[in-house]
């Protein structure tokens, strides 16, 4: 049963092939099984599992249907729930109960999805190996000496080795597709403003947006349609109309026109990843796709701009965690400055403090300027370069990261150097546009992901490429060893 995908599972029970309760039971087995090799989830909620099952099973019976009724999933663990604990992966946290449900997560329980738990991410969504976590590393499933990517590693890690059929993450500057790509996953991040951010807790919120993870794009339409959607609560959330996304996998690739930048395939790209995706680019050509190459002349300037704009954001963010209003308090203060100076030092792992401390940095009267306001205005110039190219173009196709997983540890002691590995994925967070990454093949036994951009509101088109190209390849099927 664990095999099944989202789309699977829902013909299954309409049919009362099984039950979203045997079903759950069946996940939360293997969860206990497998998940100590991995460490995907942070908490695990089998109680509130099973009974969101059975009142599944009941509004079946009751003749209700949809997609995503008594279907299993889990929330990377940044979304609030409410008595359950939100930890966003920081000892900050590790004992906070959010008094209220993320939109996300309201939205997918009124649908009927069954959530099985919390995954494990880096500390508050920083990173791309999902090492910075309090509750320690989380293993990739195809090399367990390897990292799964992250922010969201947990949610990847889990779905990757069949735990569960999918995951929500979040992508601030790369999270969802980039451990979609090091899993061999299918990961979406919508346009910024698609999806509400209110209960997420925020890393940088210009350009945090929650998205989903799954196997096959069929399975991402659904989970995508359950959380999509304008809610007042959110003020940069946009009220524009969502369309049935499953309903529109079909169409022809017949004269889609895709951009391929030529800067996607310059130095520092593993030159077996770029055949696979060359391989990727001949497949859609066969299903009718015309390509165009493309240029997108201010992409090198992306990642020097977000991690200025990134922590500067998150510097402003994080401020509220003082010991007093949320997070960890230290033991017997001084006085209030030694209460804030020392529950901030003791809540937050290094990663999280060396962000705020360049963040506040970059803010600082006499540096705003230099730094701040410099990256804001390549932000807008990437913008441009977008703009120029969705003019030519329908999609942008490249790959989603540099190199494959690498092993834990590796880059511990250079964190730029994990920097750059988000290097194809930032672009599309600065810009706000929405990007999809699918599996393209493996390189010594790692996958490999190839990323697709698309014009503002243009999810459908995404995983309408995606998933004609899944109809005709057979990466996305491939499950790791021992899983
Ligand atoms: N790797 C990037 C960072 O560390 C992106 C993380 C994310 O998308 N949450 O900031």
């Amino acid at each position: 049963m664990h095999q099944l995908t989202l789309a699977e599972i829902a013909r299954g029970l309409a049919d009362k092939k099984f039950s979203s309760e045997e079903l759950t039971k069946t996940l939360l087995a293997r969860i206990a099984q497998l998940d100590p090799q991995l460490n995907s989830f942070i908490t695990l909620t089998e109680d509130l599992a099973l009974e969101q099952a059975k009142a599944a099973d009941a509004r079946r019976a009751n003749g209700e249907s949809g997609a995503l009724l008594g279907a299993p999933i889990a929330h990377k663990d940044l979304f609030c729930t409410l008595g359950v604990r939100t930890s966003c992966a920081s000892k900050m946290l590790d004992n906070f109960k959010a008094p209220y449900d993320a939109t996300v997560v309201a939205k997918l329980a009124a649908a009927g999805a069954v959530s099985l738990g919390k995954t494990n991410m880096d500390e508050f969504a920083m990173g791309s190996a999902n090492e910075s976590s309090y509750y320690g590393a989380v293993k990739n499933p195809w090399n367990l000496d390897h990292v799964p990517g992250g922010s969201s590693g947990g949610s990847a890690a889990a779905v990757a080795a069949r735990l569960l059929p999918a995951a929500t993450g979040t992508d601030t500057g790369g999270s969802i597709r980039q451990p979609a790509a090091l899993t061999n996953l299918t990961g979406l991040k919508p346009t910024y403003g698609r999806v509400s951010r209110w209960g997420m807790i925020a890393y940088a919120s210009s350009l945090d947006q929650a998205g989903p993870l799954a196997r096959t794009a069929e399975d991402c339409a659904i989970l995508l349609q359950g959380m999509a959607g304008f809610d007042p609560q959110d003020s940069t959330s946009i009220d524009e109309p969502v369309p049935d996304f499953s309903a529109n996998l079909n169409g022809s690739l017949n004269g889609l026109r895709i951009g391929v930048p030529k800067k996607f395939f310059s130095e520092g790209l593993d030159t077996r990843i770029a055949e696979l995706i060359h391989n990727s680019i001949k497949e859609l050509e066969k299903l009718g796709a015309v390509i165009k190459p493309i240029s997108l002349p201010n992409m090198q300037h992306a990642i020097p701009a977000y991690y200025v704009i990134a922590p500067a954001e998150a510097s402003s963010n994080l401020s509220r965690f003082d010991g007093v209003r949320f997070g960890h308090r230290c033991e017997n203060p001084k006085d209030l400055t030694d209460l804030y100076k020392r529950s901030r030092a003791e809540g937050f792992g290094p990663e999280v403090q060396r962000r705020i401390l360049v963040g506040a940095y970059a803010l600082s009267a006499g540096y705003y300027d230099a730094y701040y306001l410099q990256a804001q205005k390549i932000r807008r110039l990437i913008k441009n370069d977008f703009m120029a190219a969705f003019n030519e173009v329908d999609i942008i196709l490249g790959p989603t990261t540099p190199n494959p997983a690498w092993k834990i540890g590796a880059k511990n002691s250079d964190p730029v150097s994990a920097y750059l590995e988000d290097v194809y994925t930032i672009t599309a967070n600065l810009a706000g546009l929405p990007g999809l990454s699918m599996p393209a093949g493996f390189v010594d036994g790692l996958p490999v992901g190839v990323q697709l951009l698309a014009p503002y509101f243009q999810e459908g088109r995404l995983l309408n490429v995606a998933h004609q190209y899944q109809l005709n390849t057979d990466w996305h099927t491939r499950s790791p060893a021992g899983f």
